[in-house]
C-alpha cells in the first residue's frame, strides 16, 4: 500500500479504535461502517484532490447531467487507488465525466426492461425460480456505468409493511425457490431491517436460498461485521453472496480481509464483473481480477457485457473483443476461475452466454 496518509505504516500495530482516516484497518462495529458511509466523498474535486490530481471543472451542461447521480466514493475505496494516476481503473469507475451527457443510439434509461418485469412493488420476476427484490435505492458508491442509474426507486417499498404485496406473491408461487436481494445495495440496510426482511422470506417454506447482490464488501468492507455474518449463518435458507468487483486492485487491503472472513465463515461468495473499456478490457486485468478472487475463495461467476444505459456508451467493449479476451484468460487460468461471459437480453429466459 502506497498511501501512508490514510493507513498505518506497515509493521506498526493497528490502533484499537479505527477512524475513517485509517480505513484500511478492519473494523467490527455498526457505527463504524455507517460513519464511513456518512463520510464518503460526495464531490469530484475532493476525489481528485485525494489522489493529488488537478481539478477538472465540468461544463455546466455536463455537470447538470451527472447531478441526479452525483459522485459517491467511500474513503476505503479511494485508499486502493494509485495517487497521481488519472487512468486508475478504480477511479475511472466512479469519476463523473462530461462523456456521460453524450447520447448514443441504442442506449436508453431502462436497457434491461426492468419496468416490464415488475411483478409488484419492489419485485422483479424475469427468470424461472428466482425473484429479485429492490430493497433500497441507495448504494455506497455510484458506479458511472450502472444500469439502474435511472431506475424509479422512489416508487419502491420503504417500510416493512410496503413489502406485504411482494411477500404475498412469493408465498403464492411455490416455483420461486430463490430470492435475490438487490437494489441499490441491500447491505445499505441496517442489520435490524435486513434481519426483519430476511426472516419474513425465511418463513416461506419453498424459499430455499437467499442471495444477496452487494458491492459493499468491495467498496466499504467494514460492512462485513460479525453481526452480519451471524445473521446470514442463522438463516434456515442457504445464503449466497454475490459481490461486484471489476479490477484486481479492488481485491486488496480491508476488502481482501472482508472477503476472506465471509468465505471462512462458510458463506458461498461469487463475483460478478462488468467488462469496461479502459478499466478491465485486457487479458492482464481480467486475469489479475480472477486470480485475486480465487485466492480469497471467491468464485468468478459472470463477466457481464455492459447494459446499454444512457450515459455509459464510452464504457462499451465489443462482443468480438470480449470473446477474444475470454479465450486468452481461459488458456491461463484454472477452469473454475473463468467467469461466464453474458449479456442480458430483455425477454430472454436467462442471461445469455456469449461463447
Ligand atoms: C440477473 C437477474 C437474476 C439472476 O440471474 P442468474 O442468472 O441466476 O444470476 C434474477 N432476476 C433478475 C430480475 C435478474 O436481472
Ligand atoms: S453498486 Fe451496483 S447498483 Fe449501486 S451504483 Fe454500483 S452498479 Fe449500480
Amino acid at each position: 500500500m502506497a498511501h501512508q496518509d490514510r493507513s498505518p505504516p506497515a509493521g506498526q500495530p493497528k490502533p484499537q479504535k479505527t477512524t475513517t482516516m485509517d480505513a484500511a484497518a478492519p473494523t467490527h462495529s455498526h457505527a463504524s461502517w455507517q460513519r464511513q458511509l456518512a463520510e464518503a466523498i460526495r464531490d469530484s474535486r475532493e476525489l481528485l484532490a485525494g489522489l493529488q490530481l488537478p481539478e477538472e471543472p465540468l461544463p455546466a451542461a455536463e455537470a447538470a447531467a451527472t447531478q441526479g447521480f452525483p459522485t459517491l466514493v467511500p474513503h476505503s475505496f479511494l485508499a486502493r487507488m494509485e495517487p497521481g494516476n488519472r487512468d486508475d481503473p478504480l477511479l475511472l469507475q466512479v469519476l463523473p465525466t462530461g462523456r456521460e451527457s453524450a447520447r448514443a443510439v441504442g442506449f436508453t434509461t431502462d436497457p434491461v426492461e426492468d419496468t416490464a418485469a415488475r411483478a409488484t412493488a419492489g419485485m422483479l420476476h424475469k427468470y424461472h425460480g428466482r425473484a429479485l427484490l429492490i430493497t433500497t435505492g441507495t448504494c455506497a458508491v455510484h458506479c458511472r456505468y450502472c444500469f439502474r442509474r435511472e431506475y424509479p426507486y422512489q416508487d419502491e417499498p420503504r417500510r416493512m409493511s410496503d413489502w406485504e404485496p411482494a411477500l404475498q406473491r412469493i408465498r403464492e408461487d411455490s416455483s420461486i425457490t430463490e430470492i435475490i436481494l438487490s437494489g441499490g445495495d441491500p447491505l445499505i440496510l441496517s442489520d435490524d431491517r435486513l434481519q426483519t426482511l430476511c426472516h419474513r422470506l425465511d418463513e416461506i417454506e419453498h424459499v430455499e436460498r437467499l442471495r444477496i447482490h452487494t458491492r459493499l464488501p468491495i467498496v466499504l468492507p467494514a460492512r462485513v461485521t460479525d453481526e452480519l455474518l451471524l445473521l446470514l449463518s442463522n438463516l434456515r435458507s442457504q445464503p449466497v453472496v454475490v459481490v461486484h468487483a471489476n479490477h484486481g486492485h479492488e481485491i486488496a487491503a480491508d476488502c481482501e480481509t472482508a472477503l476472506r472472513v465471509m468465505v471462512r465463515a462458510g458463506i458461498p461468495v461469487l463475483n460478478q464483473a462488468v467488462l469496461l473499456r479502459k478499466i478491465n478490457d485486457s487479458a492482464e486485468a481480467l486475469e489479475l481480477l480472477c486470480r485475486r478472487l480465487i485466492n480469497v475463495g471467491v468464485i468468478p461467476y459472470y463477466l457481464h457485457q455492459l447494459d446499454r444505459v444512457q450515459g455509459a456508451a464510452h464504457f462499451e467493449v465489443s462482443d468480438a473483443e470480449a470473446g477474444k479476451l475470454l479465450t486468452v484468460i481461459r488458456s491461463r487460468l484454472p477452469g473454475y476461475a473463468v467467469p461466464q461471459l453474458v449479456r442480458e437480453i430483455p425477454g430472454e429466459s436467462n442471461k445469455t452466454p456469449l461463447l
